[in-house]
């Protein structure tokens, strides 16, 4: 028997989590961050774990990284409230370091079953350790950047992590531009889902039915 069931909704798997203690990082933590917004998404974004402020209000993307988030949302008409936005770790690592292999493996069925549950068209994965999760690559951020993929049947578009903004070149970098572009790439992958949503059936054009 696994402890990952299939037929429980994203709350009950939200509680079920809130108990974790699979890895070292529950040990270190306020609270587990699971993940907030739509259960039935379009979009959702992944990125890497909880920061200082995550850990602490139990919501992910809520400190500067989330500030830059939300920006680049409301500047591509996105409400916040319509995606959902979840972690590769759902714990803060000590001193905010890098998550490690066993944690990220340990911490992985949460984000398959959120995956699964929410099952998004579009996934845009924040920075190399949510690609890497979501493509299955060993990839680096900065060369897929940008570009779709299609997994198990979704669009996946990677971009830079909004705290690699911030703690590298900063809103006037050269990254800054690229996160922009990305984001309009993602908005297209949207707009484009809902036209094709909206033609009618092959069958009904020819008006068969
Ligand atoms: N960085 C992340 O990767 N996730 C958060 O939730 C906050 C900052």
């Amino acid at each position: 028997m696994t402890d990952i069931a299939t037929t429980r909704t994203l709350s009950e798997a939200a509680v079920a989590a809130s108990t974790c203690t699979k890895c070292r990082l529950s040990g270190g933590r306020t609270q587990v961050v699971y993940g907030t917004g739509s259960a039935d998404a379009d979009l959702m974004f992944i990125g890497e774990g909880p920061g200082f402020h995550e850990d602490k209000q139990g919501i992910p993307f809520v400190g500067a990284a989330g500030q830059l988030l939300n920006t680049m949302l409301e500047e591509h008409g996105i409400p916040r409230e319509d995606v959902y936005i979840a972690n590769v770790i759902k714990c803060r690592p000590p001193g905010n370091r890098d998550p490690l292999p066993d944690e990220i493996e340990a911490c992985k069925p949460w984000l398959d079953e959120q995956l699964r549950l929410i099952a998004p068209a579009v996934i845009v994965t924040l920075g190399n350790f949510a690609t890497r999760f979501v493509l299955n690559r060993m990839v680096s951020i900065s060369r897929v950047r940008g570009e779709r993929f299609r997994v198990d049947g979704r669009t996946v578009i990677p971009t830079f992590h909004p705290a690699a903004i911030l703690h590298g070149g900063g809103m006037a970098s050269k990254q800054m531009q690229s996160l922009r572009d990305d984001f309009a790439e993602i908005r297209r992958a949207l707009d484009e889902r809902a036209a094709a949503a909206a033609e009618p059936a092959p069958e009904e054009q020819l008006g068969l039915f």
